[in-house]
């Protein structure tokens, strides 16, 4: 099959590879419909995620049509389109069981390797490197979903694809960070950072009942978008002297009641100090790396809640002491999409929740490595480029 391979930082090419196939009784294959790049992506891309080997297929947000199951899948059935969350959930262990599932204990086999780091291991997800399981990604022709009877949400019909594709990881990781607001009306919840998932997380809060949602970042489309298909107030951060200040200003002097970082560290601004922390993060020296989740920490009103739902590595530096004077409240989480897709599905067929928007640059997979380029480097209005192994069908 074909598949875009990881071949080192910044080496990405359409290989052929060995067919996606059951290997548990429990898995299914699907044929891959749609899958879209993440900038979570970006961190294995560049090569500043440890762990990644020559020839790994990435991506971890799809949707497909299944074409085989194991004999021990008994909900799922061949022909069925599904969503698949990008964490790998077994539905069993005690994580799953409070529906924390991207902290499954059992899905990740590469677990002693992440132990040192995390302490405890993540699940395993699609596409993201040895240490998080080592499982291919989507970006393929089929793909191999373990434990399919819990990771596999069938999409109803009056969904299309490019719809569904999102409700596997933008929209659940945007609707989780607003639900881990604990969102009351009256609110105003800011959002650093307007790419799909800081998008969704908007779209969330208001679905939510917040007040105000107010979306802080500096491309001018992605600001529109905001604006346009979310409905958010929207503040261009290199407009303003201080986003904090321009923040507190609006709120009365209070400040937000609640911020979602969704930004992470690898989307930064062009100026003087992101080619520093460029060359710092080159070097391995990470700890300037955090400014938006430091800025998050400031922003928001005393007692208020920060929600983490960016990327970063294990050793930026954390304004530790502001968390505790202010009386803030940090919550963060890798999507656990399985606990949010059921509704979400149903919010998308209910015109509450948009999400096709995204798909600003639909290709086919044999493009792939031209997406990742337009992606990263935001060219042409780029929100997420979204591949078609069967060839573009759906326009944008
Ligand atoms: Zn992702
Ligand atoms: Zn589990």
């Amino acid at each position: 099959m074909r598949a875009l391979c990881w071949n080192g930082p910044n080496d990405l090419a359409v290989e052929t590879v060995p067919d996606a196939r059951l290997v548990n009784p429990r898995d299914v294959v699907l044929e891959v419909t749609l899958s879209s790049v993440c900038g979570s992506d970006l961190h294995i891309v560049d090569g500043y995620l440890p762990g990644a080997l020559p020839g790994d297929v990435i991506g971890h947000e799809f949707t497909g049509r299944v074409v085989e199951v194991g004999p021990e899948v008994s909900r799922v059935r061949v022909g069925d389109r599904v969503v698949v969350p990008s964490f790998i959930a077994c539905g069993n262990c005690w994580y799953c069981e409070r529906e924390l599932y991207s902290l499954c204990d059992t899905t990740n086999p590469h677990a002693a390797t992440q132990q040192p780091l995390l302490g405890y291991p993540s699940g395993g997800i699609y596409g993201y490197t040895q240490p998080f399981g080592g499982y291919a990604g989507s970006h393929a022709q089929f793909v191999r979903v373990p434990f399919g009877d819990v990771n596999c949400f069938t999409v109803p019909d009056a969904l299309d694809d490019t719809s569904a594709l999102f409700a596997s990881d933008a929209l659940p990781t945007g609707f989780m960070g607003a639900d881990l607001c604990g969102i009351t009306p009256g609110d105003t919840v800011a959002v650093f950072g307007a790419g799909a998932v800081g998008l969704m997380a908007a779209a969330s809060a208001k679905l939510m009942g917040a007040d105000r949602v107010l979306v802080v970042d500096r491309v001018p489309e992605r600001l529109h978008l905001a604006r346009t298909r979310v409905g958010a107030e929207t503040v261009d951060y290199s407009e303003v002297d201080s986003v904090q200040e321009f923040l507190r200003e609006t709120t009365g002097g209070r400040g937000p009641d609640a911020v979602i970082e969704a930004v992470g560290m690898e989307a930064h601004g062009t100026g003087v100090q992101h080619v520093v922390d460029r060359a710092k993060q080159a070097l391995r020296l990470e700890t300037d790396r955090a400014t938006p989740l430091r800025e998050a920490v400031l922003a928001v009103r005393k007692a208020g809640t920060v929600v983490v739902l960016g990327v970063y590595g294990l050793t930026d530096s954390f304004p530790t002491g502001v968390v505790l004077n202010k009386g803030l409240t940090i919550r963060s989480a890798q999507q656990h999409g399985q606990r949010y897709v059921p509704r979400l599905l149903e919010h998308l067929v209910a015109g509450e929740l948009q999400t096709s928007f995204l798909a600003t640059h639909p290709m086919s997979l044999e493009d792939g490595v031209r997406g990742y380029e337009m992606f990263k480097d935001k060219t042409d209005g780029c929100v997420r480029a979204v591949f078609a192994p069967g060839g573009v069908t759906t326009p944008a």
